[in-house]
């Protein structure tokens, strides 16, 4: 498996090159982000891990120019900034996951480690999906049963949170700390909010609704005959 990492921070990125070439990968590192971007267009990666703020291209550039050129490489986004913003934005440019510095490197073994496997375990990679729903990770493009449904930066990272965790219970914890980076609130009703208004884009109008709610414990997204 060949990863590249671009970062420009010196001591991070020699890290990052001893901890992954340790654990078993062949690494390459750009310090800089027009070499950077040139590797990831011609080197056949399995796994791109791009810091944000670079020098030459940023890697919000080097995303896009990566994805324009067809490629499906898995990219894992590194970000100093905690920003809700960042997160929605690198998503929605087809980043596959994203760190915030600073990061434990078991941390990011795993993800990347789990970013592999997906890539690796399917011919659709990019693709979740659950009876009829479908969720395109690339193209970020939400269907039932062959129809489109248009949904917001945060409906789609919760629908895709409950995707992948399918036929689990997501304890509103959870599902705050992941898709809202936040602490759960008991206070707040955002999560009822946004889940009551995936669900009238997602299951109205169908017989056998997927989202449901286990009351005093959280939603599950799964198929009930
Ligand atoms: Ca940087």
């Amino acid at each position: 498996m060949k990863l590249l990492i671009v970062e420009d921070e010196p001591k991070t990125g020699q890290y990052l090159r001893q901890g992954l070439s340790e654990a078993g990968f062949a690494v390459e590192l750009a310090q800089e982000g027009l070499s950077g971007e040139h590797l990831a267009l011609t080197g056949d990666f399995d796994l791109l891990i791009l810091d944000v703020m670079l020098p030459g291209r940023d890697g919000w550039q080097i995303l896009a120019n990566v994805r324009a050129a067809g490629l499906g490489v898995p990219v894992l986004f590194l970000t100093a900034r905690d920003a809700v913003e960042d997160r929605v934005r690198g998503l929605e440019a087809g980043a596959d996951d994203y760190l915030v510095k600073p990061f434990a490197f078991t941390e990011l073994l795993a993800r990347v480690r789990t970013l592999l496997r997906r890539g690796a375990s399917t011919p659709q990679e990019h693709q979740l999906q659950l009876a009829d729903l479908s969720l395109d990770l690339l193209r970020r493009r939400a269907e039932r049963a062959g129809k489109r449904i248009e949904l917001t930066a945060k409906e789609f990272a919760l629908l895709e949170l409950l995707l992948r965790r399918q036929g689990e219970v997501l304890p509103k914890s959870l599902i705050a700390s992941q898709v809202w980076d936040m602490n759960f609130d008991s206070d707040t009703n955002v999560i009822e909010v946004a889940i009551r208004r995936l669900r009238a884009k997602v299951d109205e109008g169908f017989t056998a609704p997927l989202i449901h709610t286990v009351r005093g414990m959280g939603y599950v997204l799964e198929a009930r005959a």
